[in-house]
């Protein structure tokens, strides 16, 4: 027997982090970057104004108050984008809107609020935006309150400095992030690529959801659970509808696939039932699925059953086929088992292929609420539980049976019972994957 641990130390010391692509901004969601990011031009690239208002210099508004407000010519409209800007002189102002450029003279803006909004030339109170720059012009504005210098002016460079590190490699490119290699003009970036996993379902009990069963036939979950869970995980994932139990159709199955996976995943057919095919058809590769013979530094290239120290999920198939050498787990296929299994090793093969900094589930302590009579000697078991922050404990939902799905379903952890421990009081101390 291998323990979870050996299995999972076994599988990703054979993994390493996929080759750097460049990726448009919205495909690299989610990625690792591997370049440091640098700000071409300073952000924002021009002195603009943070209000809409009027831009004035500031010795034309110093006395301003309510009752003795400073009256001044609006000589015309400074839109976003406005590209010719007229000249504040003394005793006059612009009319602004946020995010317009300051025109030459202004030294600073009021908010329309510290103004009576103006009367004559533009729409007076509506702050319409005109591109043209002598719109609005005619009329005049009383500001009743004085505006110091710079006030309401954002600063060239105030977000970043041109040449300085907007993002440094490693980083994990979320939507911020996105949205500040987007703001500085880059529109791809070098990451490491999502992995793209493959997950081929095996059983001919299987029937596509929406379809009718038939007698003996049950829906696929497997597929659509472990595809949800490699998306989650970060990947590209393929679902490849359920393969009936026929060694040849398998082995053909999976040499399609290999084209377009960085790992193949497997459900079913793994224990030692008379119609378990995929250990038939994996640990007998050879031809274009590889054989042992021929993997970089001696690696092998078959696929290896082993029997797990763990609940659920003792059997399990790990190895790297075809001339790629494409990593492939066999997860066992009651739906329990499958989930379970994904969350151990698929999940962090993933984050490995992604070259995330962390490949593994958040594991917290918490106070186990409900009693474990027994849990098997020797083995590792995870229950399914609900586990609550904020009273840090944990409660099993469902029981140990690996066909529990709806249990599965309602459970956002999973409450690890270690292989010497047979049993547990309720309010036990137990380590708890945190499964959202
Ligand atoms: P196996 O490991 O193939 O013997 O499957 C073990 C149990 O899991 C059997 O009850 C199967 O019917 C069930 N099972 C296998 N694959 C799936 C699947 N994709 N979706 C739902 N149940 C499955
Ligand atoms: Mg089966």
């Amino acid at each position: 027997m291998w323990s979870v641990t050996e299995h999972l130390d076994s599988i990703l010391g054979q993994l390493s982090p996929l080759e750097p692509i460049e990726l448009q901004l919205l495909d690299a969601q989610g990625c690792v970057l591997v370049e440091d990011v640098t700000v071409p031009v300073a952000l924002p690239p021009f002195e603009n104004s943070s209000m809409d208002g009027y831009a004035v210099r500031v010795a034309d508004t110093k006395a301003a108050t309510l009752e003795h407000p400073a009256v001044l010519e609006v000589i015309g409209d400074v839109a976003a984008g406005s590209d010719v800007l007229p000249t504040v002189g003394p005793g006059q102002a612009a009319r602004i809107m946020t995010g317009a450029p300051l025109p030459p003279g202004a030294e600073a803006v009021v908010p329309v609020e510290w103004t009576d909004g103006g009367t004559g030339g533009g729409p007076a109170t509506t702050m319409a935006a005109h591109s043209v720059d002598s719109a609005g012009a005619g009329g005049e504005v009383r500001v009743h309150q004085a505006a110091k210098e710079r006030q309401f002016v954002r600063a060239r460079g105030s977000d970043v400095a041109a040449g300085e590190l907007a993002l440094a490699a490693g980083t994990v490119l979320g939507a911020p992030q996105i949205g500040l290699l987007a703001a500085i003009g880059r529109g791809s970036v070098t990451v490491r690529p999502r992995p793209r996993v493959v997950v081929v379902s095996t059983g001919s009990e299987l029937v596509q959801p929406g379809e009718e069963l038939g007698p003996g036939q049950i829906h696929d979950s497997n597929s659509f659970a472990l595809t949800a869970a490699a998306r989650d995980a970060g990947a590209i994932a393929y679902r490849v509808g359920a393969v009936i139990d026929e060694v040849e159709t398998l082995r053909a199955t999976i040499e399609d696939q290999m084209i377009r996976a960085d790992i193949i995943v497997t459900t079913g057919g793994v224990s030692v039932g008379a119609y378990d095919v995929v250990k038939e058809a994996l640990s007998s590769l050879g031809g274009a699925m590889g054989d042992a013979e021929d993997g970089p530094g001696g690696s092998p290239g078959r696929v290896e059953f082993r029997r797990l120290a763990m609940q659920p999920g003792k059997p399990q198939g790990f190895g790297r086929i075809g001339p790629e050498r494409i990593p492939l787990l066999a997860l066992p296929g009651n739906p329990v088992s499958a989930y379970v299994s994904f969350e151990l090793f698929v999940r962090p093969a993933v984050r490995t292929l992604m070259g995330a900094g962390s490949v593994h589930r958040d594991v917290v302590r918490a106070a186990c609420v409900t009693p474990v009579e027994k849990s098997p000697e020797g083995r590792r078991q995870f229950l399914r539980g609900r586990y609550d922050q904020a009273s840090g404990t944990v409660t099993a939902v469902g029981g140990a049976g690996s066909h529990l799905v709806a249990a599965l379903a309602h459970a956002n952890a999973l409450i690890v019972v270690p292989e010497a421990v047979t049993s547990l009081e309720a309010g036990s101390e137990v380590d708890v994957v945190v499964l959202d």
